[in-house]
């Protein structure tokens, strides 16, 4: 059975739990580099049977979405393992907006002939609400990356489903403090470890969360024949990250609603998108599902990718860099990865940290100052409203 937290406030356990009880042992999860144990016992082979720093880890992560989790070696390689559930010719509903390594996957499959697939745009909870009776699969992510779209998760995952249909949620943007999917009824909640569970940009981990006994074995017997195991390290290094998730977060949002603000206000920015501003277009929808808005922020330079990318190039303290959930702050263009051509290119994501607010407003308004100024955007400005 899993471990539960019965009553104690997210915030202890995520600092408390794993640890071994007797009096002598370690107070810490101990990092154990074991492939294989004395024979005798419930443990063999680590690949089969888990080692002692992966499983605190489940426990960890398990306990506070109140489900059994398995850890896998990426974030990938646990939604990979819901997708091998798949029977032949299965039908999958995925987002519009969606991570591209599940989009990828998901077209792999339909190249090879494995599954079909269909998208639904995030806010379209009747949409969803529909595919729940004739898919097989369906997949959510929220708040969305990169557009940070919020679905309606209470509603999509309450609604009636066709029999063996499984309900995913790719919780990594919320984590597991600001939702609770397996709380609405979906199938199983997943997360890229490497990011907020993970938090320093130091690992790469993912994990899968459900209640249905049937469905963690099948997970856990997908992870032993593909061997996509987390590496023991890497569990360590994600214990430890977890310790700090609450604060952490604390913190990033509340840099996060700051920097939003300011942003939205700034005369070279066109576009500001997080879940907290009033005007996000599923403000309404975050209010009601999320028990915070979290650390991204997704906003569009005034002008075109040049100048976005100038923006990248001049912050300092910001690090142009991918990823996101870390303590420290990264910003990158998503447009310019291959595969996220569809978004606007000057659409700016921005992962804030824990450092001082002021210190991140300072570096983040002089290099859209500093863009703006090389780019001669105020010229391509004043040109545009001279030839109106
Ligand atoms: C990073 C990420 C993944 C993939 O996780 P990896 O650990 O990189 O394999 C999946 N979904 C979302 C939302 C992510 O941000």
């Amino acid at each position: 059975m899993a471990k539960h937290r019965s009553g104690m406030k997210p915030e202890s356990w995520l600092v408390s739990a794993g640890r071994a009880p007797e009096p002598g042992a370690p107070l810490n999860v101990p990092l154990v580099p074991a492939s294989n144990f004395i024979l005798g016992k419930e443990r063999g082979y680590a690949r089969d049977d888990g080692t002692p720093t992966w499983e605190a880890l489940e426990e960890i992560v398990g306990g506070l979405e109140s489900g059994r989790a398995v850890a896998f070696s990426s974030g990938m390689a646990a939604i990979a393992a819901v997708f091998d559930q798949l029977v032949a010719g299965a039908v999958i509903a995925l987002p519009g907006d969606c991570y591209q390594g599940v989009a990828g996957l998901a077209a792999a499959g339909v190249e090879r002939k494995r599954w079909s697939v269909y998208r639904i745009a995030v806010e379209d909870t009747d949409g969803w609400i529909r595919a729940c009776e004739s898919a097989d699969l369906i997949w959510l992510e929220s708040p969305s990356n990169p557009l940070l779209t919020v679905a309606d998760l209470e509603a999509i995952c309450r609604a009636p489903r066709r029999a063996g249909a499984v309900v995913a949620v790719d919780n990594t943007f919320a984590t597991p403090l600001h939702q609770q999917p397996l709380d609405f009824g979906a199938s199983v909640s997943l997360h890229s470890a490497t990011k907020f569970i993970g938090g320093h940009s130091d690992l790469l981990g993912g994990i899968a969360i459900t209640r249905d006994d049937t469905f963690f074995h099948a997970l856990k017997r997908s992870r032993e024949l593909t061997g996509a195991t987390p590496g023991t390290l890497e569990s360590f290094l994600a214990v430890r990250g977890s310790r700090t998730l609450a604060l952490r977060l604390q913190r990033a949002q509340q840099n996060a609603m700051l920097l939003a603000e300011r942003l939205d206000a700034h005369p070279f920015v066109s576009r500001v998108r997080y879940p907290g501003l009033a005007s996000h277009p599923t403000h309404p929808i975050a209010k009601r599902v999320l028990k915070g808005f979290g650390s991204i922020i997704s906003f569009d330079v005034l002008g075109d990718a040049q100048v976005a990318d100038a923006v990248c190039e001049r912050v300092q303290l910001i690090r142009h860099a991918t990823s996101l959930g870390a303590v420290e702050s990264t910003m990158e263009r998503r447009a310019a990865i291959p595969g996220q051509e569809h978004l606007p290119p000057t659409l700016l994501r921005l992962s804030v940290g824990i450092e001082d607010a002021a210190d991140l407003w300072a570096d983040l308004d002089a290099a859209l100052r500093a863009a703006a100024n090389d780019k001669k955007i105020l010229d391509v400005l004043m040109n545009q409203d001279a030839m109106a």
